[in-house]
């Protein structure tokens, strides 16, 4: 049984979806305005943790995730310019030239964590005329007025507006710092904004008010809605989601329909660094090509953020994640270990595959609980290799299913991909020429590339990154 903590009730809920064994799921998105930062990163690491554990609970996942090229400003608040022009004029680019650029990063990024694809990838700029609709809609049933800046959402009109913020309304308060300037109330949100009269906008579109761009909150209600067919199961996003974000996509739905947006609210908590959230605005932030340049791979930390529970902040350090980076080696080498064991069944390791299995299914099952799931690995882990040690044999294809199992919700590519034939030396060039291609150095890759061929071996790029195979 899945059970999963949600938001909206601030509870641990039993997960029941609305199909019997099919699961939509909605996340928002990276803003793509710059790289995102291993604190962006561990979200997203969260939303695929979340599609493979329904996986694993036998659910068919229809999930989306948009990216918001458009309409984000730098106060979450209405206030400030949109992250997306403010990219353009700090690299001398259109916006959507940035947005093009900082979202094939991403991708890449999301490859290299093996994160698996969702089934959709909507641009906010694609929903432009849906987004004037949703407003003239609302617009229509009174819950809009006007402001010299833009067309705004009038909270105090929707009755519902403070019950909703059963998702923590402390926080919508205190995420309602804006100036309240000319709204009639502080949590009153922009749909729709006015190209400024003395700047001309890369992005602007003409609309029944004026030419402008839509707000934030509303590309998810109409994007969601246009995939999945409101009300959907699952809707997530990061902790701060929770104070403007979110409330403002469900009360433009419910003004419209009636209805719950979603049915489950999930909310993944910030990576720190240096005691303070990791942020963009703040300038200081790691991207996860700076980790690979320090000689971790991704799926080091990969683990290192399946280590702690999504709904904790997670503290970044370089000293945490070789420890992670250690203990994700650990279980590849007992795998390896296992594999060049005679497979004998051992009366006395058959129970502990069984409790693990078990164990793990009910961590994992419990609100995504993979820092417990990974206790009671390495447990079972210590105690055979102790067994190894001392000459006893192992079961060890009913260890390695297991394990093909857990990986399936892990990702962490358990099984290591090179195979005890390729030397060293071959190991050791994959790897600069991996670096080189991070690096895009593409000139030196393909160089060290002819190396690894003029050798007798090839290599080949896959979703799980570089695969070494002798030439055939
Ligand atoms: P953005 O690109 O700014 O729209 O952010 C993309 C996602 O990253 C959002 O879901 C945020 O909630 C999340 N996020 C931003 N900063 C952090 C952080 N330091 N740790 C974890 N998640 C974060
Ligand atoms: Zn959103």
């Amino acid at each position: 049984m899945l059970k999963l903590y949600n938001s909206q009730s601030r509870q641990i809920e039993r997960f029941k979806p609305l199909h019997k064994r099919r699961v939509s799921l909605y996340a928002c998105g990276p803003t793509v305005y710059d790289y995102q930062h291993i604190g962006n990163m561990r979200r997203f690491v969260f939303h695929d943790l979340l599609k493979r554990v329904l996986n694993y609970n036998g659910y068919t996942v229809y999930s989306v995730m948009n990216i918001t090229d458009v309409g984000h400003l730098t106060d979450d608040a209405d206030e400030g310019e949109d992250k997306l022009q403010m990219g353009a004029e700090r690299e001398r680019k259109t916006a959507w030239d940035i947005a093009r650029f900082y979202e094939d990063v991403f991708f890449t990024d999301l490859e290299r964590l093996n994160i698996s694809p969702d089934s959709h990838y909507p641009r906010a700029t694609e929903y432009i005329p849906a987004q004037r609709s949703l407003i003239r809609n609302l617009e229509k049933a009174g819950y809009t007025y006007q402001l010299e800046d833009g067309i705004y959402f009038d909270t105090g009109k929707l009755e519902s507006y403070g019950e909703l913020s059963t998702l923590d309304l402390d926080n919508i308060h205190e995420g309602a710092r804006v100036s309240v300037g000319n709204k009639r109330n502080p949590t009153d949100f922009a749909l729709w904004k006015f190209s400024p009269t003395n700047k001309q906008r890369d992005m602007e579109w003409d609309s029944p008010w004026g030419v402008g761009f839509p707000g934030w909150h509303t590309e998810c209600v109409v994007m969601s809605d246009a995939l999945l067919h409101a009300p959907f199961d699952i809707h997530t996003g990061g902790k701060d989601h929770l104070a403007t974000h979110h409330p403002n996509e469900i009360a433009q739905f419910e003004a419209l329909t009636g209805r719950p947006l979603a049915h489950y609210w999930l909310h993944s908590y910030f990576l720190t660094f240096e005691d303070s959230k990791m942020s963009k605005s703040a300038g200081t932030f790691l991207t996860l090509s700076d980790l690979l340049e320090h000689g971790y791979t991704a799926l080091d930390f990969r683990f290192f953020c399946l280590q702690g529970h999504y709904r904790s902040d997670l503290s970044f350090s370089y000293e945490i994640l070789s420890q992670s980076a250690r203990s994700l080696a650990r279980i590849r080498e007992f795998l390896r270990r296992v594999h060049h064991k005679t497979n004998r069944k051992n009366p006395e390791i058959m129970p502990q595959i069984k409790k693990l299995e078990k164990d793990f299914r009910t961590a994992i099952n419990n609100d995504l609980d993979t820092s417990t799931a990974l206790a009671r690995i390495f447990d079972f882990i210590h105690d055979v290799n102790k067994r190894m040690d001392a000459g006893e044999d192992v079961p060890q294809r009913h260890i390695e299913k297991m394990f093909m199992r857990f990986d399936r919700v892990l990702g962490l590519d358990l099984f290591p991909i090179e195979t005890d034939e390729i030397p060293n030396e071959i190991k050791q060039l994959a790897k600069e020429r991996e670096q080189a291609r991070v690096a895009k150095d593409f000139a030196t890759a393909d160089r060290i590339r002819d190396e690894i061929v003029a050798k007798g071996y090839e290599i080949r790029d896959t979703e799980n990154g570089p695969v070494i195979q002798i030439s055939s």
